[in-house]
């Protein structure tokens, strides 16, 4: 599959509305698509045992996306085949006292994966540009300093973007690749998965009214989207923007970024030094005289 076209280009002026969310590739069809997913998966498995073995750099890979995009279902299936020992998920819900009474990154960086670990954000720090931009009163609660000045001018936008992106050049530099999805879903088929969830008894745990009210401010989550992808795509962290109305899509392009990402890597397992090699063959000596 190809996929350049998924990266949020800043410097060619892309914008949100020329992503298309039903958008299927060369797909001819959803088998097609669970075919090559089941493959990346295989694959995926194979990198991950190489990315742990040889213990120098983690892969973090970050979610954002409206409700009901399909963050969760996308996370289960492309992590299927994945060691659970190498592999953590977290996710970022409102900010607890404790977390309020701290930087915003501090929380995540407390959930960063170790060497050799793949870890998953669901949600991130980009809630701080993207609810919290939306709902501008929770920046009260987050007790910022010199608040009111810095929300005249808007500043306060442009520094997180620009802390965000040396704290992302930051993790690069010390061995920890940052791979960003902002699962792209239109608002007919929120629409849609939202009454499946209240018409299927099945899916109605899922309904939240919450996500409901959220939805009203659609439009304005879609301006704050599009600056975030404006301002946080980088050649070291580019975003990809996934089309999400097809949920097989979506799995199979997610899932064949991260296997390409692992690649790029140039993953090797460990290549034991002569005296470790001197020591197996001791061991193997050993046992066989038992
Ligand atoms: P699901 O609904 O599939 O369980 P979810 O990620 O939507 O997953 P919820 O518990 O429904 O989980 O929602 C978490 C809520 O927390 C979201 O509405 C999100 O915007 C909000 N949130 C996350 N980070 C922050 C933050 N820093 N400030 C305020 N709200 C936040
Ligand atoms: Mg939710």
């Amino acid at each position: 599959m190809k996929y350049k076209q998924l990266i949020f280009d800043p410097e060619k002026k892309d914008r949100l509305k020329d992503f298309d969310p039903a958008y299927c590739g060369d797909y001819k069809d959803k088998d097609d698509a669970q075919d090559d997913l089941k493959k990346g998966v295989k694959k995926l498995s194979e990198l991950q045992e190489k990315l742990y073995a040889s213990d120098r750099h983690a892969l973090l890979i970050i979610f954002q996306a409206m409700d009901a995009a399909g963050k969760d279902g996308t996370i289960k299936h492309v992590m299927s085949g994945v060691n659970p020992q190498g592999c953590q998920v977290k996710s970022f819900k409102v900010p607890s006292a404790e977390e309020m009474d701290h930087d915003y990154l501090w929380r995540c960086n407390k959930a960063l994966p170790e060497r050799g670990n793949i870890g998953i954000f669901n949600r991130s720090y980009y809630e701080e540009v993207l609810v919290v931009r939306v709902h501008e009163n929770y920046l009260l609660d987050e007790k910022v300093p010199q608040l009111e000045k810095k929300l005249k001018d808007g500043k306060i936008w442009k520094e997180r973007y620009t802390q965000i992106n040396h704290y992302e050049r930051y993790l690069t530099e010390n061995g920890t690749r940052v791979l960003k999805f902002f699962l792209n879903v239109s608002k007919e088929e929120q629409k849609q998965r939202f009454l499946d969830r209240l018409n299927d008894p099945s899916k109605n745990w899922k309904f939240s009214l919450r996500d409901c009210k959220e939805r009203q401010y659609w439009n304005e989550y879609m301006r704050a989207y599009e600056e975030m992808l404006i301002h946080t795509s980088t050649r070291e962290a580019p975003w990809f923007v996934i089309p999400a109305d097809h949920k097989w899509f979506m799995r199979a392009a997610v899932c064949q970024i991260i296997v390409d990402q692992l690649n790029a890597m140039g993953l090797k397992f460990p290549v034991l030094s002569t005296e470790m090699q001197a020591e197996l063959e001791e061991a193997k000596k050993m046992l066989n005289a038992e």
